[in-house]
């Protein structure tokens, strides 16, 4: 796969996108990243990709133009050097949230090139570039770098290669739909008088397993009621309930599937 952000500081991208295990995927070839800098495709002496918006108000506005000739220089180059050009994602707090759905997707994807946005936010002309509109949640950052990097970093690891046997992406929070990880707990077995659920030490792999799907319910029950729309619930998962969960847990979680139906 392949990464492009564009960028009025394309200089922070290095320190995260080239640690780690980001840093590994990319030596590995798993991906490559490239920042530009929308400012090479300016044309005055100061370099300006801002404006004041049209009918006042506070801030400024990136420009259309920079944008327009950026994205089609890069996607020409892409064309050239690779025959697809990339998915193109803007950045903005006006749009659907991403989430592991979306990351998924996104790691069926050739090339993806992320669209950083600064200052009080875009020209609306600039947003027919897009593919599609990506925000990280409802907060208002200063500029879409963050959320470029979030959303690489969410879409690697899902990548073939990105992570060791050690640190796999298949048994995590949102890995079935609708449920958050279960609880881990690592050494040492009693920490302040805290300790770790006695089946994790037992050595039966077959119980931990049972009692991790039924912590994983009843944490998202807990913790995030909402996702619960998405749960499949299989008849394992109920006989797992009944089986695991104390009356008041078990009410909880039925509440709370009852509550993400009607929402
Ligand atoms: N005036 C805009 C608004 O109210 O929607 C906010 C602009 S924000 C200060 C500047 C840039 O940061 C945006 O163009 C976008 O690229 C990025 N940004 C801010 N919040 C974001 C979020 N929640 N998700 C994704 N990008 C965000």
């Amino acid at each position: 796969m392949r990464i492009q952000a564009l960028s009025v500081i394309p200089e922070v991208f290095a320190p995260y996108m080239d640690a780690s295990i980001l840093g590994r995927a990319q030596k590995a070839d798993v991906f490559s990243f490239e920042a530009f800098d929308l400012r090479e495709w300016t044309h005055d002496k100061h370099r300006t990709v801002d404006d004041a918006p049209f009918g006042g108000g506070p801030g400024m506005l990136m420009r259309p133009e920079p944008l327009f000739e950026s994205v089609q220089a890069i996607q020409a180059k892409n064309i050239e050097a690779h025959t697809a050009p990339a998915h193109v994602i803007f950045f903005t707090p006006a749009a659907p949230r991403f989430d592991q759905q979306k990351a998924q997707e996104l790691a069926q994807k050739e090339a993806l090139l992320f669209v950083c946005g600064r200052y009080e936010g875009m020209d609306e002309r600039a947003f027919s570039l897009a593919d599609e509109c990506l925000s990280l949640g409802d907060f208002v950052l200063t500029g879409g770098e963050l959320a470029a990097m979030a959303v690489s970093d969410a879409v690697v690891r899902l990548l073939p290669g990105a992570l060791g046997n050690e640190e796999g992406a298949s048994d995590e929070s949102f890995s079935v739909a609708g449920l958050l990880e279960y609880e881990q707990y690592t050494r040492p077995a009693d920490f302040l008088g805290q300790k770790v659920p006695e089946i994790l030490l037992s050595g039966d792999h077959k119980k931990v397993a049972a009692w991790r799907l039924a912590n994983a319910i009843k944490r998202t029950a807990k913790l995030r009621p909402d996702l619960l729309h998405a749960l499949q619930l299989t008849e394992e998962m109920r006989a797992l309930m009944n089986s695991e969960l104390t009356e008041a847990e078990k009410n909880q979680v039925e509440r709370a599937l009852n509550d993400a139906e009607k929402n």
